[in-house]
């Protein structure tokens, strides 16, 4: 293990991981986990594959009864462990990152993301395996991500997790208590990871700055109130949302609706997400345009019902999303089943804020979480038939037209190609039943052999496009509604 560790140690080093005065406290902690009780130094051939030395290290580790078991978590937690050996401090860090910001808020930005892949708290190889393509579409091509990293969550067990809150350390994945966690079976290996604060809305340090591990999209990261509160939405909110984007203007940043079916799959920690990303809904056509109180504002054409005010001036935005967010809030038309309360209010926004050539572009999706006796999963939620695709809370990046799908459709679709291009019988697939309808109707269509994986990822395009379809509020049918809806919001 001697000549791995030194690898281990110059990767560190030459990726900025490591200071070279802190080079002998990072091995022997590395010593001292894999239980090696001497350490010599090398030199070694600059030429080799950090995955593979992490590997073999892992693997010595596990022959040695370090690791308890195979199960993927318990290697993470170990291999967390190691890497935590070559980052800084959370407290080193936060001041590494405020001196950076002082120069430019993009070169702290850049520093904290490469040192969150780096010490493979971001999963960078494993990433590679999910699977990408777009779908055309009749708004704008859609991307879709088949996610084999994340696990996929019941919309029904997110609602009970909202109203538990229950008595649990780490509070929540995204409480600051994480940051050093060494996991267990209920939360991830944190060992590794950090998380830089803050300043949003004049409460100094009081959020956090994190990435997230999944990493959907270029430098995802996650904005969190340290404080462990529930999702909101309402005016300070999108105050927060406009003033994260003064202070770091190449991201973008939103949030998810704080109600039960409409919202993200955390609704007890108040969060936001964003990132250095563009989005198809940013190419989506403009139905209809209004100049008012010196901003404009646009209508989508998008699945779901969405609002686009666009302004130079922080306030004069700030004053239009509130005035038509207000509005939607007590909005009911029974004639497309909208109401805006029964027991508890229904409708909300998931806000999104981008600046493009020095405007704020915010973004307001009306979402409504009303649930009804065919629709118990929520009116505006995707139709249970579609659930074989797509079944969890439709979040701010689906809303941006990214899909996020489940790990298991890879080796499903693989499995269904295998149907349709042999005819084979579905009776010898019990496990694939909940795509039972879907692969006879695939059966019954014309598809060319040679280019069957095409086929198929236009069929989940199509598919992910109705479920967001099924969010929208105003259908495709109820343009004129939408129409007077937003001419009054504006008055
Ligand atoms: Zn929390």
């Amino acid at each position: 293990m001697n000549y791995e560790i030194n690898q281990l140690v110059q990767y560190a080093i030459n990726e900025g991981l490591l200071d070279i005065d802190d080079a002998e406290y990072a091995v022997n902690q590395i010593i001292h986990l894999l239980n090696i009780e001497t350490f010599q130094k090398e030199s070694i051939n600059e030429d080799f594959d950090f995955f593979d030395v992490l590997s073999k290290i892992l693997e010595y580790a596990y022959e040695n009864q370090l690791i308890p078991s195979r199960r993927i978590s318990d290697f993470d937690n170990f291999e967390a462990k190691l890497m935590d050996a070559f980052l800084p401090r959370p407290a080193d860090l936060n001041r590494h990152f405020k001196q950076l910001y002082k120069d430019a808020p993009i070169y702290a930005t850049n520093y904290f993301y490469h040192l969150s892949q780096k010490s493979n708290y971001i999963k960078t190889k494993r990433m590679e395996k999910n699977i990408h393509f777009q779908y055309e579409g009749q708004y704008a091509p859609l991307d879709i991500s088949i996610n084999l990293s994340k696990p996929e969550k019941d919309p029904l067990q997110i609602a009970m997790k909202h109203q538990s809150d229950e008595f649990d350390y780490p509070k929540c994945p995204l409480c600051m208590e994480n940051v050093g966690f060494y996991g267990n079976d209920d939360h991830a290996s944190r060992s590794n990871h950090r998380v830089v604060s803050i300043t949003i809305n004049h409460e100094k340090d009081a959020w956090g700055f994190q990435y997230s591990p999944y990493s959907y999209f270029n430098e995802h990261a996650i904005i969190l109130k340290k404080e462990h509160i529930p999702m909101q939405v309402n005016s300070t909110t999108f105050d927060e949302l406009i003033d994260f984007i003064n202070r770091f203007p190449h991201y973008f940043i939103g949030s998810n609706a704080g109600l039960p079916i409409v919202g993200g799959s955390i609704l007890n920690h108040y969060h936001f997400q964003g990132g250095r990303a563009s989005f198809p809904i940013e190419k989506a056509r403009v139905l209809s345009h209004y100049k008012k109180a010196k901003v404009e504002i646009e209508i989508l054409d998008w699945p779901l019902s969405v609002i686009r005010v666009v302004g130079n001036n922080e306030y004069k935005v700030l004053d239009m999303v509130n005035q038509i967010t207000n509005y939607w809030k007590d909005y009911t038309n029974p004639d497309l089943s909208i109401y805006a309360y029964t027991e508890v209010p229904h409708n909300t926004v998931t806000p999104i804020v981008k600046l493009h050539e020095s405007k704020y572009h915010f973004y307001i999706v009306l979402r409504n979480n009303l649930t009804t006796k065919d629709r118990p999963y929520g009116l505006f939620h995707p139709r249970e038939s579609y659930f074989h695709i797509k079944k969890e809370n439709i979040g701010l990046i689906e809303v941006m037209g990214l899909a996020i799908l489940p790990g298991r459709l890879e080796s499903e679709l693989d499995e269904i190609k295998n149907i349709l291009l042999n005819n084979e019988n579905l009776e010898n697939y019990p496990h694939l039943n909940y795509h039972r309808d879907w692969i006879l109707s695939m059966q019954r269509m014309e598809f060319d052999k040679d280019s069957i994986d095409e086929f198929l990822h236009e069929q989940v395009g199509s598919i992910f496009e109705k479920v967001l379809e099924d969010c929208g509020v105003f259908k495709k049918s109820d343009r004129k509604a939408f129409i007077q809806f937003v001419e009054k919001a504006i008055l």
